[in-house]
């Protein structure tokens, strides 16, 4: 359940809340808004400390009902020397509804707009690290759900200014103790500015002893006096919590202009880098991401593993970017929200116990995936008590369209015919050649993002560790609706046991499309009719009225067939290649490109820029250390 809230009539519009579970109102009895912008933003010298800055970030201990985040925003948004990018960072451990989060603000009708774009994407906080994106990706909040000290450890990296907010240090003591600060300490850097409303012993003293200087200030009504400080302890800083300088932004060359490098060079744009993406053959998307239309949906485990974390993390990112960039809901669309149907064939118990209806967090749990329910089995004629899931969430895209919406933002070139052989080390940067010899381009920073290609251009540096690359040849099998199959098709895809997208508006008519074979180690694309046997054996299995009706009415039948790429874990690789700072390597996402390419490259960014990463550190690093242990330790050097 959200956390509880009573709201308590106080005359404003949405009258004030406050917290049972600590006895305490979440916000000054003058609403909050003054608070919000005399003792936090001021506290810090906000909105003046980043005026002109790349970037700038906040670290918040108390996310509540997000009027500082609000607040924040509103102030970056009004300001012409913004900077380009804000990233807020908030931890809450009992996280409350989205419609009370909305409600608070109510009371501060300028607020209003923000907060209810905050409202929609207030969704599925499950335990963990969530991003939030607004602005066209230039204002980011990441809500760290969980508890204070246990979040702050899966934070890596340099908070500009910190809020320290929460209910009253006596009503829970936990998140203002010296074991908190000095967490929050790691976070910070020389100069980092601290703000807080309350001026009790206890917290000073621990904010001096993790090295804060702080004093008191004039407070704001009704209090007589709130908190500043600077982080600035009298002893050196340690090397090894130093994090990599932030980059610069520069040239940089993507190689692949599939999902992962597309994604990448979008990613780096928005922080304005210019790209030059280069693709061997002629047009984009010729990869594995040419396919018609692919499923997304996350990956469910009972012990909800990294890859499932990854996995929804990774559908938060590309729903975001889909929403922005792609069209729904018409003749021509290029994805659509639909929900997908999966299939618990071998009657596996998969979702994990706090999860199941009634349990800890099944309603955080069920914007995510809940078992399917009769009126979802219906439409598919399987029976009503057929073990399925419902992916809330899930849906399928046509990734070729998502790739050219990411090669179309500004400062993203283009340039197909330009197969890469060799790469080779410059004084700054890499220069890339072909077989001839002839140079493609130079670049301060070069991205791989060739498939399995990868591997071999990753060798051709001369680095020590192959990269552990596997190519899986897979064939999907599609084809135009006729009468029969477009009526016997449920309204939404079905997975499980291979898939059915069952609508996929092509330019020539609707399409189903089925799939997929998997062959290791095969990078042969042609078609084989053995292919579409196999796939039209699985559907059989997995929805046997629409193979019917398609093996009964459907005209041609048609193929196409691609190479994925994968590790050994199944998870992304993703990181600098062998300890080099400017050569990086996005590859890997296996069958689950739609899910992974816009959460890497948004990691891949993050992590050259110093930028607090979009999952846990343990998630981030769980792809870092795929194969090469040079990678790893040069993304945390
Ligand atoms: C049959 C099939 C079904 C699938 N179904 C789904 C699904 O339902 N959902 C899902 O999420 N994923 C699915 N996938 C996986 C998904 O397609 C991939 O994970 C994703 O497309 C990988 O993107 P990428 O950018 O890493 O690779 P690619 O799209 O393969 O891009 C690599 C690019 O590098 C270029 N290149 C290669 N070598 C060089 C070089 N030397 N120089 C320059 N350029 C070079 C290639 O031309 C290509 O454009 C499926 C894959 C297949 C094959």
């Amino acid at each position: 359940m959200p956390e509880r809230i009573e709201w308590l009539e106080d005359g404003t519009a949405g009258g004030s809340p406050y917290s049972p579970r600590f006895g305490d109102r979440y916000r000054s009895e003058g609403g909050g808004l003054d608070q919000a912008k005399d003792v936090f933003l001021k506290g810090c010298g906000l909105p003046g400390a980043w005026a002109g800055q790349l970037q700038w970030c906040v670290l918040e201990t108390g996310f509540g009902l997000g009027l500082n985040f609000l607040v924040t925003w509103a102030a970056w948004k009004a300001d012409p020397q913004r900077p380009r990018l804000l990233h807020f960072v908030s931890l809450e451990a009992f996280p409350a509804s989205a419609d009370d989060v909305y409600r608070s603000a109510l009371s501060h009708p300028e607020l209003i707009p923000f907060a209810q774009a905050l409202k929609d994407q207030l969704w599925g906080l499950l335990p963990g690290f969530h991003r939030l994106v607004f602005e066209g990706g230039q204002v980011l909040l990441t809500l760290c759900i969980g508890d204070a000290k246990a979040m702050l450890r899966e934070l890596a990296f340099e908070a500009d200014s910190v809020y320290l907010d929460g209910f009253n240090p006596r009503l829970n003591p936990g998140i203002w103790d010296v074991f908190t600060f000095k967490a929050v300490a790691r976070c910070c850097r020389r100069g980092t500015r601290l703000a807080t409303w309350t001026v009790a012993r206890s917290v000073r003293d621990a904010l001096t002893q993790c090295g804060f200087q702080v004093e008191k200030v004039p407070g704001t009504p009704p209090k007589r006096d709130n908190l500043q400080g600077e982080y600035q302890p009298a002893w050196t800083l340690k090397k090894s919590r130093v994090l990599p300088a932030r980059r610069t932004p520069a040239h940089c060359i993507v190689l692949g202009a599939g999902l992962a490098g597309a994604a990448v060079a979008a990613s780096l744009a928005r922080r304005g880098w210019r790209v030059t993406v280069l693709d061997a053959a002629a047009a984009p998307a010729a990869g594995a991401s040419g396919l018609p239309a692919g499923l997304l949906a996350p990956h469910v485990s009972p012990d909800d593993s990294v890859l499932s974390r990854l996995s929804r993390s990774g559908i938060r990112a590309t729903l975001q970017q889909a929403g922005a960039l792609l069209t729904q809901g018409h003749p021509g669309s290029d994805w659509q929200a639909s929900g997908v149907l999966e299939r618990c064939l071998d009657h596996a118990r998969k979702l994990p116990p706090a999860w199941q209806p009634g349990a800890l967090l099944a309603d955080a749990a069920s914007d995510w995936t809940v078992p399917a329910t009769p009126a979802q089995l219906g439409p598919c004629s399987l029976p009503t008590d057929s073990p399925a899931l419902w992916h809330v969430r899930g849906g399928w895209i046509k990734p070729s369209s998502l790739v050219r919406a990411w090669l179309a933002t500004p400062g993203v070139t283009w340039r197909g015919q330009a197969k890469a052989s060799t790469l080779v080390r410059q004084t700054s940067g890499w220069q890339v050649l072909d077989a001839t010899g002839q140079e493609l381009g130079t670049a301060e920073l070069l991205v791989l993002a060739t498939g399995h290609a990868s591997g071999a251009l990753a060798d051709s540096t001369g680095m020590a560790t192959p990269l552990a690359l596997q190519a899986i040849r897979g064939q999907a099998s599609w084809g135009l609706h006729a009468k029969g199959t477009a009526g016997a098709m449920p309204p939404f895809p079905v997975n499980g046991h291979g898939s059915l997208i069952p609508r996929v508006p092509l330019e020539n008519g609707m399409a189903w499309v089925a799939g997929s074979t998997f062959e290791r180690d095969n990078t042969d694309t042609g078609l084989r009719p053995e292919d579409t046997a196999h796939n039209l054996g699985k559907l059989q299995t997995l929805l046997p009225a629409q193979a019917l009706a398609i093996q009964a009415d459907s005209g041609q039948i048609q193929g196409w067939a691609g190479i994925r790429c994968a590790t050994p874990s199944r998870l992304p690789a993703l990181g600098p290649v062998q300890g080099q700072p400017d050569l990086w390597v996005s590859t890997g996402m296996g069958a689950r490109g739609l899910s992974f390419a816009a959460l890497c490259a948004e990691l891949l960014a993050a992590r050259l820029h110093g930028e607090p990463l979009p999952v846990e550190q343990r998630l981030a690093d769980a792809l870092l250390s795929q194969y090469a242990t040079g990678l790893a330790s040069a993304a945390n050097e």
